[in-house]
């Protein structure tokens, strides 16, 4: 079977100064997950290395140097979807998992395949992934921009509307799995405990191997109230080609929500890319083994 993977690193405007490292960012965790599935490896293992690479990288909005809530403190979600099984795991309101991805991966044959907060927590502990002080996740340029918000805002009188720079990744095996997976910060400075669409099946992503996956980013509420993922998927499943699958969801998302912003990649099971956004950017680098390869901003 070819392989294939796409990973994008959000969709929002980036700002020049950032344009370089995202870029960089994105090619990185695809050929992180590129070498993967060239050697014969799963695509599992391919969204997980991806996406763990990006959560590391702090330019990104999630793992280390997500933005913080309102409160001041990092709350990171995150999912991942195996299209063979149709299985899961997400989880949500971390504030002491480095990797929010390894924990979802461990989920995916777990008897709970979502949890939250403190039980995800300690599931993490069972499971051997160490916990990390919430402050370590926290990088110097987040924190400045959560103390000038706090200067003109009381917390929770005003939201940021919009997404930022989430990550996420499909990858096509070659033995014939599609799995896509995501991870996030969330929006900046949102309330406690709020989760967007990133970790929820169907909005923030979808994977079925015998018609293809979306992974979206973005306002997470407006993502959410459209069931964007699974309705990308949908598509797909009525023979639309990935690209118009892909540009016929940003336009519903303008169009049927009032501030719906955000894109999408998509990829299907004979290895064909989508990727679309309505916002000024989305980052991504995507490759095929049918000789696509691209990255951009
Ligand atoms: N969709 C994410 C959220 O609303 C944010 C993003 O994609 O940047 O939590």
């Amino acid at each position: 079977m070819p392989i294939a993977m796409i990973v994008h690193g959000g969709a929002w405007a980036i700002p020049d100064d950032q344009v370089e490292p995202h870029l960089a960012g994105c090619r990185a965790a695809l050929a992180s997950g590129w070498s993967i599935l060239a050697a014969g490896g799963s695509a599992l293992d391919a969204c997980e290395a991806a996406v763990r690479l990006m959560e590391d990288d702090p330019i990104f909005d999630a793992g280390t140097g997500s933005h913080l809530t309102a409160a001041g403190a990092v709350e990171l979600d995150a999912a991942i979807m195996d299209g063979r099984t149709l299985g899961y795991g997400a989880v949500a309101n971390l504030r002491r998992v480095r990797n929010p991805i390894s924990l979802a991966r461990k989920l995916l044959t777990g008897a709970g395949t979502f949890l939250v907060g403190e039980g995800a927590e300690a599931y993490a502990v069972a499971q051997g992934l160490p916990l990390c002080e919430n402050d370590t996740l926290i990088v110097e340029r987040e924190r400045a921009l959560w103390e000038q918000w706090r200067a003109t805002h009381a917390a929770g009188t005003e939201q940021v509307i919009g997404g930022q720079d989430t990550v996420g990744a499909i990858a096509l095996d070659q033995a014939g799995n599609l799995v896509a997976a995501n991870s996030t910060g969330g929006t900046p400075f949102k309330l406690p405990g709020r989760i967007g669409d990133t970790p929820l099946i169907g909005c923030g992503l979808y994977a079925d191997a015998q018609v293809g996956g979306a992974v979206c980013t973005g306002w997470g509420e407006s993502i959410v109230r459209l069931a964007l993922a699974r309705r990308i998927v949908d598509m797909l499943e009525r023979g639309l080609p990935p690209q118009v699958a892909a540009e016929t969801a940003m336009r519903i998302l303008a169009r049927r929500v009032a501030g719906g912003s955000g894109g999408c990649i998509v990829l299907t099971p004979d290895g064909r890319i989508g990727l679309a956004w309505n916002t000024r950017h989305m980052a991504y680098a995507y490759r095929s083994e049918a000789g696509e390869d691209a990255s951009g901003i």
